[in-house]
């Protein structure tokens, strides 16, 4: 996921907190939750304590997600229980929609030609499927550090957009030659985007010859496109006989 998702998340967590704080009470839920923590059996139980003292006292968000796993894991304990334990990592009651968590890829923003946010409206992208001769073509002509202006002057790669890709494509020796070189101007601005421009434009040409597959196969597109639908809606179902159960609705 990238960071432009992380409002949508945010969203996401806001609806499940509230619906949770409303229709999650229980009466005497801290007696039964401390009950199904000693349900969970002897190592488990202290191991439960321990994550969930570590999420709440500190906001370690991996000893949320360990928590969590350790009560999906358990098979001895009932579906009640199980919300419980959830619900008692983060609050006072029930968990009935689990809040979900941002899991953000290594690059969390990738930039534009022009080192702005990538979008279509600024006109700054490189398209997954696009030509490979024209994105080599945008890519020789992307901006640099504007303190580069002769080939002799040093730059910073931490002001030029194309470090950033670097920081994505290149790997730990590629990029120590870049930085070295810009910061003493030892290479020019194309050496410094000629291994990239090879590894993304080898990437291009593989992203469109998958695509060129499903292109030349649409029952493959549609079997995959319903088999997706198939896994959503089950999840869906699941998740809404959870909500009306809670609520006390009946599922007519
Ligand atoms: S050498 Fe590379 S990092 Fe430095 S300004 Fe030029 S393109 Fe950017």
């Amino acid at each position: 996921m990238g960071e432009d998702q992380v409002a949508h998340v945010e969203v996401t967590r806001e609806i499940a907190r509230r619906f949770n704080h409303l229709y999650g009470r229980e009466p005497q839920f801290e007696e039964k939750a401390e009950r199904a923590v000693r349900n969970l059996g002897g190592r488990n139980s202290t191991l439960y304590r321990q994550l969930r003292r570590r999420f709440q006292e500190t906001g370690d968000t991996e000893a949320l997600a360990s928590a969590r796993a350790l009560v999906h894991s358990n098979n001895r304990i009932t579906v009640a229980d199980r919300e419980r334990l959830l619900g008692f990592l983060e609050g006072s009651h029930l968990s009935i929609l689990p809040e979900p968590q941002v899991l953000l890829t290594a690059s969390p923003r990738v930039p534009g030609l022009d080192g702005r946010k990538m979008s279509k409206s600024y006109g700054n992208t490189i398209g997954l499927r696009e030509d490979p001769d024209a994105v080599a073509q945008k890519l020789r002509a992307m901006k640099t550090d504007p303190a580069r202006a002769r080939r002799t002057d040093p730059g910073d790669p931490e002001k030029c957009p194309v470090w950033d890709l670097h920081k994505i494509y290149s790997d730990e020796a590629t990029r120590s030659w870049v930085n070295e070189g810009c910061r003493t101007a030892g290479i020019g601005c194309l050496d410094c985007k000629k291994p990239l421009i090879e590894k993304i434009v080898e990437e291009v040409r593989s992203f469109r010859r998958r695509a060129q597959e499903f292109e030349d196969n649409p029952e493959l597109v549609r079997s995959i496109v319903a088999e997706g639908a198939d896994k959503a809606r089950e999840a869906a179902r699941q998740t809404l006989d959870d909500v009306r159960r809670a609520m006390h609705l009946r599922a007519d």
